[in-house]
């Protein structure tokens, strides 16, 4: 088992990395692969085509890449896809990464999952030094889990967050509101994640990728949905925070957590402190805009690593002030034609 409470000994640090407006880029998320055992209607659409495999890092480039991330400031790693837990071996790179834990350089290593393999792989990922996950779970019905997920089976998951309980994995429920179809159940999920000690995190859907349907149907603003929950249970104002773009309450009747993430009705861009690579090396300043630096082409050019932060320094540079996304009421159309499973979430 890593040793956690291993002496620190921390590594020398490179200039951290500051964006232009005073903003420290302490956080980072990977995609480590764009690909995934299911296809949720709002992420993909059926016939997805996904990248090459000879386009993405190999694991031990993306763990170096993550390294110099950490010698630059970052604190903070989240490991997403697709589905993370698909990647062949990715456990190497989560054991590669606990050892910035374990040498005290880094505060946090976690994953966002839709759970599938979670009971393959919940104690290793204790091992590796993973204290909190991410589970994506919109609903408890297993019907409706198979429409929305297309190829999901709400079982696996259900198996997946009991081992991981049982490893002693903190776990949050990622839960996407889709208008029609998981609106009926807001109130069944805070009970249920409040009887298990989940957080549960309602997430605005975004304008992301060509699914093959229409935004406007899913589309179901977060102001509506809060109004509605607390008709029934009452939400008293957290300053709880995770560092992530969520805004929490605390559920009085049950002492849970429960946040909200409104990137459209809410704009959350000031606090941004985190930056998003990708599979292929691929730096995006923001979720919300096209801008991006190619990091694998400096990665391989050279075996310092000193071209690589300086790319970084010049990405982050040009980090933007905030986001675009907009839903176009009239025709429906995507503002960022990325999917999200290219960047995560
Ligand atoms: N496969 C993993 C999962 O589902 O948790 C990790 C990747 S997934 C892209 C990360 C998160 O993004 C999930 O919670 C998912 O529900 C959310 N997501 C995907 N597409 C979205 C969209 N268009 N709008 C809002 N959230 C989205
Ligand atoms: Fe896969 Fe996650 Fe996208 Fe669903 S939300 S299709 S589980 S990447």
């Amino acid at each position: 088992m890593t040793d956690l409470t291993a002496t620190p000994h921390a590594i020398p640090q490179s200039a951290p990395a500051v964006d232009p407006f005073g903003r420290a880029i302490t956080y980072l998320r990977v995609s480590v692969t764009d690909r995934c055992d299911f296809r949720c209607v709002y992420c993909m659409s059926e016939n997805m085509s996904f990248l090459p495999k000879a386009d993405l890092l190999t694991l031990e480039e993306l763990e170096r890449l993550c390294g110099t991330f950490v010698r630059m400031g970052v604190r903070k790693l989240r490991l997403t896809g697709g589905e993370p837990l698909v990647r062949r071996n990715v456990m190497s790179l989560f054991r590669g990464l606990g050892r910035h834990i374990a040498e005290g350089n880094l505060d946090e290593l976690t994953v966002t999952t839709n759970g599938s393999l979670l009971a393959r792989y919940a104690d290793e990922l204790y091992d590796c030094g993973v204290r909190r996950l991410n589970v994506s779970l919109d609903t408890l019905d297993a019907d409706k889990f198979a429409a929305i997920t297309r190829w999901g089976r709400l079982d696996k998951v259900m198996e997946g967050l009991a081992a991981a309980d049982r490893a002693g994995l903190k776990i949050k429920i990622n839960m996407v509101a889709l208008r029609g179809v998981n609106e009926d159940e807001f109130d069944r999920m805070i009970a249920w994640c409040g009887e298990r000690g989940y957080d549960l995190v309602i997430i605005e859907v975004m304008p992301m990728g060509d699914i093959g349907e229409d935004r406007l149907d899913q589309y179901m603003p977060l102001s509506m949905v809060r109004s509605r929950i607390a008709r029934s249970w009452t939400l008293d104002e957290s300053d709880y925070t995770t560092g992530g773009p969520a805004r929490y309450s605390t559920v009085r009747e049950t002492g849970g957590r429960l946040g909200f993430i409104t990137p459209l009705t809410h704009n959350f861009c000031e606090s941004c402190n985190r930056v998003r690579l990708t599979c292929t090396g691929t730096l995006y300043m923001c979720l919300g805009q096209e801008d991006a630096a190619d990091l694998r082409a400096v990665l391989r050019s050279s075996e310092s690593d000193a071209p690589l932060e300086a790319a970084i320094h010049d990405a982050i540079a040009r980090k933007p002030k905030g986001h675009d996304f907009i839903i176009d009421r009239r025709r429906g159309r995507v503002s960022v034609p990325r999917h999200m499973s290219v960047t995560g979430g």
